[in-house]
């Protein structure tokens, strides 16, 4: 069970359950630097720059990789894996609404949506509306750095500045939302910062709000042994140190790690949406992107990529 969370904690960009919006750019910024780049995210290395949380700016370091390398080689083999898993996931989602928008969908949902830029930079079709659901400070921090870069969303972008575990659904609907039409709904990087019980409420909500034909992916979850979890968490506290990083790398603190956790695609199968999943490290493979870890991947710990349709 996560030690820094609250009920109804908030944060900003730069603090808590903030600050992992930072990390995924930052895993953004430098998959788009690759020559064999996946995806291409042209604003994440802005976002991350300013966004001042003194540990995830350390990653646009060219030279931070072998840093890493000379102090800890299995550390760095971590890092690289994580980099590789955040562009799988950020490629498989993309994939995901590039394929809703071609069935004809124009009403976007991204459930906490932090940094992520798609808005501004997949090729949505005209009359295509994104309601990004997020914080408001993280919202702001967003909208407020890309407008002073001269950066325009290319769909209608609409925020939505809400707590996902209070009544976001009456927020969305004044923004514009409408029920009656086909969305399709992202929950990316989301659910291991809400509890069991706020999960199930959060699907019941959107199955609600979900006319027949809209389509919903989702990032299970993973759940890490504790001596897994103990060993990983040493390992990155010993690492900051040496590199005079805050403690902001322990995101184990931030998360709920609940072991009782619905399983998605089941719960989904049996809401009135037909499911199936694709398990992260499968992807990675697909893609040639798993590397050799110090130890096996351990499968629960993964998350498993969950699309679905509602019937
Ligand atoms: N989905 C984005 C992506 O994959 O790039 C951001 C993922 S980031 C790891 C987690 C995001 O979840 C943060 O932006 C955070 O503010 C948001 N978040 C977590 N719990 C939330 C809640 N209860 N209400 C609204 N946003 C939340």
């Amino acid at each position: 069970m996560s030690s820094l969370r609250t009920d109804d904690d908030t944060w900003d960009i730069a603090t808590s359950v903030g600050s992992t919006a930072v990390m995924v750019a930052a895993a953004s910024a430098g998959e788009t630097e690759r020559d064999d780049a996946l995806i291409r995210d042209p604003y994440a290395k802005i976002l991350v720059a300013g966004a001042g949380t003194g540990v995830w700016e350390t990653l646009l370091d060219s030279e931070f990789a072998a840093k890493i390398e000379n102090l800890d080689p299995e550390a760095a083999a971590i890092f690289a894996h994580m980099g590789n898993y955040q562009a799988v996931r950020t490629h498989f989602f993309d994939a995901y609404y590039r394929e809703a928008a071609d069935a004809g969908i124009r009403q976007i949902v991204i459930l906490a949506s932090g940094l992520d830029s798609r808005a501004y930079r997949l090729d949505w079709p005209a009359g295509t509306t994104v309601y990004e659901i997020d914080q408001p400070k993280v919202l702001e921090y967003k909208s407020a750095t890309l407008r002073e870069h001269g950066v325009e969303p290319v769909a209608q972008r609409r925020e939505v500045p809400v707590d996902l575990r209070f009544d976001w659904p009456a927020a969305l609907h004044d923004a514009g939302f409408d029920a009656s039409l086909p969305t399709a709904w992202l929950a990316e990087g989301l659910l291991m910062y809400l509890p069991a019980e706020a999960q199930d409420r959060l699907f019941e909500l959107v199955t609600e709000l979900s006319a027949p034909g809209s389509r919903i992916a989702v990032e299970t979850a993973g759940v890490a042994a504790t001596d897994r979890r103990e060993a990983m968490r040493e390992r990155f506290k010993k690492f900051a140190d040496q590199l005079n990083l805050s403690s902001a790398l322990d995101i184990q603190e931030l998360v709920y790690d609940d072991p009782d956790r619905a399983d998605v695609a089941e719960w989904l199968d049996a809401h009135g949406w037909r499911a199936q999943g694709v398990h992260a490290l499968d992807e990675m493979r697909r893609l040639d992107r798993l590397v050799e870890l110090p130890d096996d991947p351990d499968r629960a710990a993964f998350s498993t990529f969950v699309t679905a349709q509602r019937l």
